[in-house]
């Protein structure tokens, strides 16, 4: 239920968005949770804080014509949506995906406002890309294609600025040929006008890993605020891509057993636990489907066509994925199967009806905003070695990621007690995030 002002602020951005379900979806999620915030603080509806922070501070779409491999020509559009730079430089990935459209860039952009707050460091929210699909694409292909996509974006972005990074589809192959043409026009070195970068120019050590291994520490926290831990759990991370892989890493070095992931034809099940050098070897590397990594393996491992991994019976659930991926029924299943922490990877893979069954059952739910924070804060950190042409180890940089999830646990877990709802991650979430942003906002002038 809505807070009257708060149901015609929600009015309005459905009027003044139209068709972009995923973008209502997100505002509505964290409008249902800063009503309590407005009855405390009158300055935020007074300055109108709420209705400036949904609509973005610019949002550019652009042409990307390419040619493939036979000379065809093909045209892409090219998203950045630069939502928010109250707390520092908008930051957020790039997703090239063919679902992708505004109101998924908005979306995006909209969750990234709140996750980057609640980092505590300063970067303020954006998110961008592009209805390519990279899927079945040739190397040179997809390197035409970034280098057209940046001499667009290139006049947009800098350190300063914008700082994109990778999201579904932009991994470090990508982030390289992007970074390599932004040099090329500019002529400039500028390490910190992109994250994601290879460790051989610029990039920072835990970066690949850090979504993954962040979800991870952040499920670790929620357990051991049941008095419980991974040992001896099983887990299910869905997908198979980035963050499932290195998810996967983590949870089996903190004692859990990983039993299946899945891609868009299917998922897999391995008893044993989930092999990850042959995961990363058939996705990383040969960018094959979950398929081959079942018939390569043997065994037990099974491969169940066009079915949701939620079928699965676990301890632990990881949606790793996409949006929207995890249903109000799926989490049924979950809860009945005897699941009791949802730590989200992905970025809103769990439908509202889905959040509503696992609160209602008890269950620890980290939404994404918090639980998969670990990807950008490591991108804040990769920011901080640029500026000050530094290069911290494995080590350290990952005892800085474990601080961040740890400190972004603690500080939802607090938020929520102080305003009543104790265990709700969704809310201390959406009000801590919120909150520092607000304050941002009204210190600064009406911006
Ligand atoms: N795409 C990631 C996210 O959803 C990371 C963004 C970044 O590192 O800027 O948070």
């Amino acid at each position: 239920m809505l807070h009257e002002k708060l149901a015609s602020i929600y009015d309005s951005v459905l009027r003044r968005n139209p068709g972009e379900t995923e973008f209502h979806q997100a505002v509505r999620e964290v409008l249902e949770s800063i009503g309590p915030v407005l009855g405390k603080h009158p300055e935020y509806a007074e300055s109108k804080i709420i209705e400036r922070i949904c609509e973005p501070e610019r949002q550019i779409i652009f042409r990307v014509p390419w040619e493939d491999d036979q000379g065809e020509v093909h045209i892409n559009r090219g998203f950045r949506v630069e939502f928010n730079s109250a707390l520092g430089p908008y930051k957020g990935g790039l997703r090239f995906h063919p679902s992708v459209y505004l109101g998924i860039v908005k979306f995006l952009g909209f969750e990234q406002i709140f996750k980057n707050s609640l980092t505590g460091l300063p970067i303020g929210g954006g998110k961008g890309g592009s209805d390519f699909d990279p899927k079945g694409r040739s190397q040179r292909e997809i390197m035409r294609f970034c280098q057209s996509f940046m001499t667009e974006l290139y006049r947009h972005i800098g350190e300063y600025t914008d700082v994109p990074a990778g999201d579904i589809g932009v991994g470090g192959r990508e982030v390289g040929y992007l970074f390599g043409q932004y040099k090329r026009i500019t002529n400039r070195y500028e390490s910190g006008v992109i994250t994601g970068k290879g460790l051989s120019y610029g990039g920072a050590q835990v970066r690949t890993e850090a979504t993954g291994y962040g979800c991870a520490f952040f499920v670790e926290e929620m357990l051991k605020a049941r008095g419980t831990s991974f040992d001896g759990k099983r887990v299910v991370v869905s997908g198979s891509g980035n963050v499932a892989i290195y998810t996967t890493e983590k949870v089996r070095q903190l004692g859990g057993t990983v039993i299946a992931c899945s891609d868009s034809s299917g998922y897999v099940v391995d008893e044993k636990g989930i092999d990850l050098d042959l995961l990363k070897q058939v996705k990383e590397v040969e960018r094959l489907r979950v398929d081959v990594y079942a018939k390569r393996r043997g065994g037990d491992a099974v491969f169940v066509a066009g079915r949701s991994i939620w079928e699965v019976p676990c301890d632990v659930a990881m949606p790793s994925a996409t949006q929207n991926e995890l249903t109000g029924r799926d989490a049924e299943t979950l809860v009945r199967g005897g699941c009791i922490a949802v730590g989200e990877g992905a970025n809103m893979p769990t439908m509202p009806e889905g959040i509503r069954v696992f609160r209602e059952a008890g269950v620890s739910f980290g939404p994404g905003k918090a639980a998969n924070a670990g990807g950008v804060a490591t991108s804040a950190l990769e920011m901080q070695q640029n500026a000050s042409r530094d290069s911290w180890t494995f080590e350290f940089s990952e005892r800085r990621l474990q601080e961040i999830m740890r400190d972004i646990h603690g500080r939802c877990l607090q938020t929520a007690d102080e305003y009543g709802m104790p265990g709700d991650y969704v809310a201390g979430a959406n009000i801590d995030g919120f909150k520092r942003v607000a304050d941002a906002m009204l210190s600064l002038g009406l911006i």
